[in-house]
C-alpha cells in the first residue's frame, strides 16, 4: 500500500482517500452499496437505508475486466456502507484475485470478527470515518452518539488483526 501525505510543499491532494498509485496505473473508487445504516448530515452521497447493491457477478464479469483494461491496480470499495453488502468478502476476493489492492471505506459499525479475519488474510486496508474525538462531536454530525464507541472499538479490532486503517478524521464517508 502507498500512503502519501495529503499535502506537500508543492501540491495538495484533492482526494480524501489518501492512498494512491504511481503513473501509469490508476486507482478507482467503487460504490458497491447505496444503502447506509447511518444518517450523516454531511453525507456526500445522501445515503439512506434504502438502495441497490452492485451484483457480485457483474463485478466479476464486467467491472473487473474493464478496470484491468484501464490499468487500475488499486480499488477502494465504498457506499453507502460496504459492510451492508452481503457479498463484500467475495467482492474483495475477486479484486485481489485480479491482482488489485483493496481498501474498504466504512463507518465501522457493522463489522463482524469473521469479516475482519478474512479481510486481514486478504491484505485489505480500511478507511474509517470518524467526525470528532468524542461521542458528542461525532454524534453531532451522525445523529447517533453511541456510534462513536462502536467505530472506535472496531478500529481497535482492525488494529489487533493487523489491518492498516487510514483517515481517522475524514468526514468523507
Ligand atoms: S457513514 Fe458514510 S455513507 Fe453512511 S451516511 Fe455517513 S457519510 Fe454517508
Amino acid at each position: 500500500m502507498t500512503a502519501r501525505p495529503i499535502r506537500t510543499a508543492d501540491q495538495a491532494a484533492s482526494c480524501y482517500f489518501r492512498t494512491t498509485v504511481d503513473h501509469p496505473f490508476r486507482k478507482a473508487l467503487i460504490q458497491i452499496a447505496e444503502p447506509c445504516n447511518e444518517k450523516c448530515a454531511h453525507c456526500f452521497v445522501s445515503a439512506t437505508p434504502r438502495g441497490d447493491y452492485m451484483p457480485l457477478e457483474q463485478i466479476r464479469k464486467r467491472l473487473i475486466p474493464q478496470l484491468a483494461d484501464a490499468r487500475v491496480t488499486k480499488v477502494t470499495l465504498t457506499g453507502g456502507e460496504p459492510f451492508m453488502h452481503r457479498d463484500l468478502l467475495d467482492i474483495a476476493r475477486a479484486f485481489r484475485k485480479a491482482g488489485m489492492d483493496v481498501g474498504v471505506c466504512t463507518n465501522a459499525t457493522l463489522v463482524s470478527d469473521e469479516q475482519i479475519s478474512e479481510l486481514s488474510e486478504l491484505g485489505a486496508h480500511m478507511n474509517v470515518s470518524l467526525d470528532g474525538f468524542s461521542a458528542d462531536s461525532h454524534g453531532r454530525f451522525r445523529g447517533r452518539p453511541e456510534g462513536f464507541d462502536e467505530t472506535v472499538e472496531t478500529v481497535k479490532r482492525f488494529a489487533r488483526a493487523g489491518i492498516p486503517f487510514l483517515n481517522p478524521l475524514a468526514r468523507t464517508q
